[in-house]
Protein backbone atom coordinates (compact mmCIF):
# COMPACT_ATOMS: atom_id res chain seq x y z
CA UNK A 1 0.00 0.00 0.00
CA UNK A 2 1.59 3.44 -0.96
CA UNK A 3 0.93 6.76 0.57
CA UNK A 4 -1.96 8.81 -0.52
CA UNK A 5 0.92 11.66 -1.80
CA UNK A 6 2.53 9.36 -4.28
CA UNK A 7 -0.39 10.10 -6.80
CA UNK A 8 1.37 12.91 -8.01
CA UNK A 9 3.48 9.55 -9.57
CA UNK A 10 0.21 8.62 -11.27
CA UNK A 11 -0.09 12.05 -12.82
CA UNK A 12 2.75 12.55 -13.56
CA UNK A 13 3.14 8.71 -15.26
CA UNK A 14 -0.14 9.87 -17.10
CA UNK A 15 0.81 12.91 -18.79
CA UNK A 16 4.08 11.58 -20.05
CA UNK A 17 2.21 8.80 -21.74
CA UNK A 18 -0.84 11.02 -22.89
CA UNK A 19 1.97 13.05 -25.03
CA UNK A 20 3.09 9.31 -26.71
CA UNK A 21 -0.54 8.75 -27.26
CA UNK A 22 -0.49 12.31 -29.05
CA UNK A 23 2.09 11.67 -31.26
CA UNK A 24 0.41 7.50 -31.93
CA UNK A 25 -3.19 9.43 -32.69
CA UNK A 26 -1.29 11.80 -35.03
CA UNK A 27 0.84 9.32 -36.81
CA UNK A 28 -0.88 5.37 -37.01
CA UNK A 29 -4.18 6.74 -39.16
CA UNK A 30 -1.18 8.52 -41.53
CA UNK A 31 1.08 5.54 -41.87
CA UNK A 32 3.97 6.97 -40.12
CA UNK A 33 6.60 6.07 -37.86
CA UNK A 34 6.67 6.40 -34.89
CA UNK A 35 9.61 7.20 -33.53
CA UNK A 36 10.93 8.81 -36.48
CA UNK A 37 10.94 11.94 -37.20
CA UNK A 38 11.51 13.42 -34.34
CA UNK A 39 8.32 15.57 -32.96
CA UNK A 40 8.30 18.81 -34.68
CA UNK A 41 5.83 21.47 -35.78
CA UNK A 42 3.81 20.71 -38.11
CA UNK A 43 3.22 24.10 -39.29
CA UNK A 44 6.81 25.34 -39.50
CA UNK A 45 8.76 21.96 -39.07
CA UNK A 46 10.87 23.05 -36.01
CA UNK A 47 11.94 20.55 -34.07
CA UNK A 48 10.70 20.90 -30.46
CA UNK A 49 12.87 20.77 -27.76
CA UNK A 50 12.89 19.20 -23.99
CA UNK A 51 10.99 22.55 -23.22
CA UNK A 52 8.28 22.47 -25.43
CA UNK A 53 7.47 18.37 -24.48
CA UNK A 54 7.40 18.62 -20.76
CA UNK A 55 3.14 17.25 -20.63
CA UNK A 56 0.56 19.70 -19.52
CA UNK A 57 2.99 22.35 -18.71
CA UNK A 58 4.30 23.14 -22.41
CA UNK A 59 0.87 23.82 -23.67
CA UNK A 60 -0.15 26.09 -20.72
CA UNK A 61 2.99 28.17 -20.46
CA UNK A 62 2.96 29.04 -24.52
CA UNK A 63 -0.98 29.48 -24.46
CA UNK A 64 -1.69 26.42 -26.78
CA UNK A 65 0.76 28.01 -29.34
CA UNK A 66 4.19 26.88 -31.20
CA UNK A 67 7.14 28.80 -29.64
CA UNK A 68 8.65 29.08 -33.03
CA UNK A 69 6.23 30.25 -35.08
CA UNK A 70 3.17 30.96 -33.27
CA UNK A 71 0.88 28.07 -34.87
CA UNK A 72 -1.82 27.49 -32.55
CA UNK A 73 -1.49 24.06 -31.09
CA UNK A 74 -4.81 21.85 -30.96
CA UNK A 75 -6.44 21.62 -27.61
CA UNK A 76 -6.73 17.75 -28.35
CA UNK A 77 -3.08 17.70 -27.35
CA UNK A 78 -3.64 19.07 -23.80
CA UNK A 79 -7.32 17.34 -23.83
CA UNK A 80 -5.13 13.51 -24.09
CA UNK A 81 -2.45 14.76 -21.68
CA UNK A 82 -5.33 15.36 -19.00
CA UNK A 83 -7.59 12.92 -19.09
CA UNK A 84 -4.61 9.91 -19.75
CA UNK A 85 -3.35 11.85 -16.40
CA UNK A 86 -6.58 11.57 -14.55
CA UNK A 87 -7.38 7.86 -15.46
CA UNK A 88 -3.93 7.12 -14.16
CA UNK A 89 -4.31 8.79 -11.07
CA UNK A 90 -8.15 7.05 -10.80
CA UNK A 91 -6.11 3.43 -11.09
CA UNK A 92 -3.43 4.67 -9.20
CA UNK A 93 -5.53 5.58 -5.88
CA UNK A 94 -7.73 2.84 -6.55
CA UNK A 95 -4.67 -0.03 -7.27
CA UNK A 96 -1.65 1.22 -5.25
CA UNK A 97 -2.97 3.07 -2.24
CA UNK A 98 -5.79 1.83 -1.05
CA UNK A 99 -5.39 -1.62 -2.64
CA UNK A 100 -2.33 -3.48 -3.10
CA UNK A 101 -2.69 -4.86 -7.24
CA UNK A 102 0.28 -3.87 -9.30
CA UNK A 103 -0.90 -5.82 -12.17
CA UNK A 104 -4.12 -4.60 -11.90
CA UNK A 105 -3.20 -1.21 -11.75
CA UNK A 106 -0.30 -1.91 -15.28
CA UNK A 107 -3.09 -3.32 -17.19
CA UNK A 108 -6.27 -0.89 -16.53
CA UNK A 109 -3.92 2.03 -17.26
CA UNK A 110 -2.33 0.35 -20.36
CA UNK A 111 -5.70 -0.47 -21.60
CA UNK A 112 -7.29 2.93 -20.70
CA UNK A 113 -4.28 4.91 -22.88
CA UNK A 114 -4.89 2.24 -25.77
CA UNK A 115 -8.43 3.12 -25.43
CA UNK A 116 -7.65 6.82 -25.23
CA UNK A 117 -6.16 6.83 -28.55
CA UNK A 118 -8.85 4.45 -30.12
CA UNK A 119 -11.31 7.41 -29.07
CA UNK A 120 -9.59 10.38 -31.18
CA UNK A 121 -8.10 8.27 -34.11
CA UNK A 122 -11.67 6.76 -34.84
CA UNK A 123 -13.09 10.44 -34.16
CA UNK A 124 -11.63 12.01 -36.56
CA UNK A 125 -10.57 8.94 -39.00
CA UNK A 126 -13.14 6.54 -38.63
CA UNK A 127 -11.20 3.94 -38.80
CA UNK A 128 -9.41 1.69 -35.28
CA UNK A 129 -6.15 0.98 -36.27
CA UNK A 130 -5.14 -2.37 -36.00
CA UNK A 131 -2.21 -2.08 -33.90
CA UNK A 132 -4.57 -0.67 -31.38
CA UNK A 133 -6.95 -3.51 -31.11
CA UNK A 134 -4.63 -6.50 -31.17
CA UNK A 135 -3.06 -4.27 -28.32
CA UNK A 136 -6.21 -4.11 -26.19
CA UNK A 137 -6.71 -8.01 -27.53
CA UNK A 138 -3.15 -8.55 -26.29
CA UNK A 139 -3.79 -6.97 -22.86
CA UNK A 140 -6.88 -8.55 -22.21
CA UNK A 141 -5.06 -12.03 -22.54
CA UNK A 142 -2.56 -10.99 -20.12
CA UNK A 143 -4.91 -9.80 -17.58
CA UNK A 144 -6.33 -13.74 -17.83
CA UNK A 145 -2.99 -15.12 -17.45
CA UNK A 146 -1.42 -13.45 -14.60
CA UNK A 147 -4.29 -12.58 -12.52
CA UNK A 148 -5.75 -16.16 -13.55
CA UNK A 149 -8.06 -16.57 -10.33
CA UNK A 150 -8.26 -13.47 -8.31
CA UNK A 151 -11.38 -12.49 -7.56
CA UNK A 152 -12.60 -9.42 -9.64
CA UNK A 153 -15.81 -7.27 -9.43
CA UNK A 154 -17.21 -9.55 -11.92
CA UNK A 155 -16.22 -12.58 -9.89
CA UNK A 156 -20.20 -13.51 -8.71
CA UNK A 157 -20.81 -14.74 -12.22
CA UNK A 158 -18.37 -17.84 -13.03
CA UNK A 159 -17.09 -16.18 -16.62
CA UNK A 160 -16.19 -13.26 -14.50
CA UNK A 161 -13.05 -14.56 -13.19
CA UNK A 162 -10.35 -14.14 -14.73
CA UNK A 163 -8.16 -17.07 -17.16
CA UNK A 164 -7.09 -17.34 -20.08
CA UNK A 165 -10.16 -19.61 -21.44
CA UNK A 166 -12.44 -16.85 -19.73
CA UNK A 167 -10.42 -13.70 -21.25
CA UNK A 168 -10.64 -15.95 -25.01
CA UNK A 169 -14.85 -16.67 -24.11
CA UNK A 170 -15.16 -13.14 -23.29
CA UNK A 171 -13.36 -12.41 -26.82
CA UNK A 172 -15.65 -14.44 -28.45
CA UNK A 173 -18.58 -13.27 -26.94
CA UNK A 174 -17.86 -9.37 -27.42
CA UNK A 175 -16.78 -10.76 -31.62
CA UNK A 176 -19.90 -12.56 -31.68
CA UNK A 177 -22.14 -10.00 -30.66
CA UNK A 178 -20.92 -7.70 -33.02
CA UNK A 179 -20.18 -10.06 -35.82
CA UNK A 180 -23.96 -10.60 -35.65
CA UNK A 181 -25.15 -7.52 -36.11
CA UNK A 182 -23.14 -6.96 -39.21
CA UNK A 183 -24.35 -9.38 -41.05
CA UNK A 184 -27.88 -8.97 -39.90
CA UNK A 185 -27.83 -5.32 -40.47
CA UNK A 186 -25.89 -5.84 -43.94
CA UNK A 187 -29.01 -8.40 -45.20
CA UNK A 188 -31.78 -6.78 -43.08
CA UNK A 189 -30.75 -2.51 -43.79
CA UNK A 190 -28.99 -3.49 -46.73
CA UNK A 191 -25.81 -1.06 -45.63
CA UNK A 192 -22.85 -1.28 -43.66
CA UNK A 193 -24.24 -1.70 -40.11
CA UNK A 194 -21.11 -1.99 -38.12
CA UNK A 195 -17.70 -0.85 -38.80
CA UNK A 196 -15.49 -3.46 -39.00
CA UNK A 197 -12.81 -1.90 -36.67
CA UNK A 198 -16.06 -1.89 -33.94
CA UNK A 199 -15.94 -6.13 -34.58
CA UNK A 200 -12.27 -6.25 -33.82
CA UNK A 201 -12.38 -3.55 -30.51
CA UNK A 202 -15.36 -5.46 -28.99
CA UNK A 203 -13.44 -9.08 -29.41
CA UNK A 204 -10.43 -7.04 -27.13
CA UNK A 205 -13.24 -5.46 -24.46
CA UNK A 206 -14.75 -9.06 -24.21
CA UNK A 207 -10.89 -10.47 -23.36
CA UNK A 208 -10.05 -7.76 -21.02
CA UNK A 209 -13.87 -7.04 -19.35
CA UNK A 210 -14.75 -10.68 -19.65
CA UNK A 211 -18.47 -11.49 -20.10
CA UNK A 212 -20.54 -9.98 -17.71
CA UNK A 213 -18.61 -6.92 -18.07
CA UNK A 214 -18.20 -6.17 -21.88
CA UNK A 215 -22.15 -6.47 -21.84
CA UNK A 216 -22.19 -3.36 -19.75
CA UNK A 217 -19.57 -1.49 -21.84
CA UNK A 218 -21.58 -2.15 -24.74
CA UNK A 219 -25.07 -0.86 -23.02
CA UNK A 220 -23.33 2.21 -21.99
CA UNK A 221 -22.21 2.47 -25.27
CA UNK A 222 -24.96 2.01 -26.64
CA UNK A 223 -26.42 4.72 -24.22
CA UNK A 224 -24.14 7.21 -24.70
CA UNK A 225 -24.24 7.02 -28.47
CA UNK A 226 -28.44 7.49 -28.69
CA UNK A 227 -27.69 10.58 -26.75
CA UNK A 228 -24.68 12.14 -28.11
CA UNK A 229 -25.39 10.75 -31.74
CA UNK A 230 -29.53 12.46 -31.09
CA UNK A 231 -28.19 15.35 -30.70
CA UNK A 232 -25.55 15.60 -33.01
CA UNK A 233 -27.74 14.70 -36.35
CA UNK A 234 -29.86 16.89 -34.66
CA UNK A 235 -27.67 20.08 -35.17
CA UNK A 236 -26.21 18.62 -37.96
CA UNK A 237 -29.91 18.47 -39.63
CA UNK A 238 -30.06 22.26 -38.60
CA UNK A 239 -26.97 23.41 -40.02
CA UNK A 240 -27.68 21.81 -43.13
CA UNK A 241 -31.30 23.55 -43.68
CA UNK A 242 -29.44 26.54 -42.64
CA UNK A 243 -26.90 26.05 -45.44
CA UNK A 244 -29.80 24.67 -47.85
CA UNK A 245 -29.44 23.41 -51.48
CA UNK A 246 -26.81 21.38 -50.40
CA UNK A 247 -27.82 18.05 -51.14
CA UNK A 248 -26.01 15.07 -48.42
CA UNK A 249 -23.96 13.13 -50.28
CA UNK A 250 -24.83 9.23 -51.39
CA UNK A 251 -24.91 6.31 -49.35
CA UNK A 252 -21.88 3.94 -49.91
CA UNK A 253 -22.71 0.82 -51.54
CA UNK A 254 -22.60 -1.94 -48.84
CA UNK A 255 -19.64 -4.52 -49.12
CA UNK A 256 -20.37 -7.60 -50.80
CA UNK A 257 -21.72 -9.94 -47.88
CA UNK A 258 -19.46 -12.61 -48.36
CA UNK A 259 -16.35 -10.48 -48.01
CA UNK A 260 -18.13 -9.37 -44.28
CA UNK A 261 -19.01 -13.32 -43.39
CA UNK A 262 -15.37 -14.13 -44.31
CA UNK A 263 -14.12 -11.05 -42.64
CA UNK A 264 -16.02 -11.86 -39.26
CA UNK A 265 -14.85 -15.60 -39.58
CA UNK A 266 -11.34 -14.34 -39.59
CA UNK A 267 -12.15 -12.19 -36.42
CA UNK A 268 -13.58 -15.04 -34.48
CA UNK A 269 -10.46 -16.69 -34.86
CA UNK A 270 -8.04 -14.11 -34.46
CA UNK A 271 -6.52 -14.66 -37.83
CA UNK A 272 -6.19 -10.70 -38.62
CA UNK A 273 -4.72 -10.11 -35.14
CA UNK A 274 -1.62 -12.64 -36.79
CA UNK A 275 -1.62 -11.17 -39.93
CA UNK A 276 -1.29 -7.58 -37.89
CA UNK A 277 2.32 -8.99 -36.61
CA UNK A 278 3.59 -9.36 -39.73
CA UNK A 279 5.23 -6.20 -41.80
CA UNK A 280 3.11 -3.80 -43.25
CA UNK A 281 4.14 -4.70 -46.74
CA UNK A 282 2.98 -8.73 -46.65
CA UNK A 283 -0.32 -7.47 -44.64
CA UNK A 284 -1.23 -5.66 -47.36
CA UNK A 285 -0.39 -8.12 -49.80
CA UNK A 286 -2.02 -10.40 -47.58
CA UNK A 287 -5.37 -8.31 -47.57
CA UNK A 288 -5.39 -7.92 -51.47
CA UNK A 289 -5.25 -11.25 -52.58
CA UNK A 290 -8.43 -11.82 -50.05
CA UNK A 291 -10.26 -8.64 -52.31
CA UNK A 292 -10.19 -7.18 -49.54
CA UNK A 293 -8.35 -3.27 -49.15
CA UNK A 294 -6.14 -2.88 -46.29
CA UNK A 295 -7.29 0.27 -45.13
CA UNK A 296 -11.14 0.87 -44.59
CA UNK A 297 -12.62 3.47 -46.91
CA UNK A 298 -15.35 5.43 -45.44
CA UNK A 299 -17.82 7.89 -46.83
CA UNK A 300 -19.09 10.29 -44.40
CA UNK A 301 -22.84 10.78 -44.35
CA UNK A 302 -24.45 13.88 -42.16
CA UNK A 303 -26.16 11.24 -39.82
CA UNK A 304 -23.08 8.77 -39.11
CA UNK A 305 -20.72 9.08 -36.04
CA UNK A 306 -18.46 6.36 -35.22
CA UNK A 307 -19.26 4.24 -32.73
CA UNK A 308 -16.08 3.01 -31.55
CA UNK A 309 -15.42 6.60 -29.39
CA UNK A 310 -18.70 5.33 -27.37
CA UNK A 311 -17.34 1.62 -26.92
CA UNK A 312 -13.73 2.99 -25.69
CA UNK A 313 -16.00 5.32 -23.37
CA UNK A 314 -18.42 2.27 -22.20
CA UNK A 315 -15.13 -0.06 -21.43
CA UNK A 316 -13.30 3.34 -19.21
CA UNK A 317 -16.03 3.51 -16.81
CA UNK A 318 -16.49 -0.33 -16.61
CA UNK A 319 -12.83 -0.22 -15.96
CA UNK A 320 -13.38 2.80 -13.36
CA UNK A 321 -16.39 1.83 -12.00
CA UNK A 322 -16.71 -1.75 -12.43
CA UNK A 323 -17.71 -2.24 -8.77
CA UNK A 324 -20.38 -0.29 -9.04
CA UNK A 325 -21.65 -1.52 -11.99
CA UNK A 326 -21.04 -5.34 -10.98
CA UNK A 327 -23.21 -4.92 -7.98
CA UNK A 328 -26.17 -3.23 -10.10
CA UNK A 329 -26.32 -5.76 -12.02
CA UNK A 330 -25.77 -8.54 -9.89
CA UNK A 331 -28.72 -6.43 -7.95
CA UNK A 332 -31.17 -7.01 -10.97
CA UNK A 333 -30.44 -10.01 -11.58
CA UNK A 334 -31.14 -11.29 -8.01
CA UNK A 335 -34.10 -9.01 -8.31
CA UNK A 336 -35.44 -11.01 -11.54
CA UNK A 337 -34.47 -14.27 -10.03
CA UNK A 338 -32.08 -15.28 -12.13
ZN1 LIG B 1 5.76 26.07 -35.48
Amino acid sequence: MLPAWSIVFGIAFGAAVGSFLNVLIYRLPRNLSIVFPPSHCPACGHRLGVRDLIPLLSYLIQRGKCRYCGAPIPVRYFLVELWNAALWAWLWYEWLVLGEAPGRFVLYAAASSVLIAIFFIDLEHYLIPDELNVALLAIGLLHGWLLQGVPTDWSWASLGVPSLRHAALGALAGAGLFSLIAILGRIGLRRDAMGHGDIKLARGMGALLLVPGVFVAVALAVVLGAVVGGLWALMRRRAAQESNGHEPPPEPEPEPLSNLVLACALYLLWVDALITLLPRRVQQQVYASMGQADEEEFVETPTTLPFGPFLALGTQLVLLFGEWFAGGVRAYLDWVGV
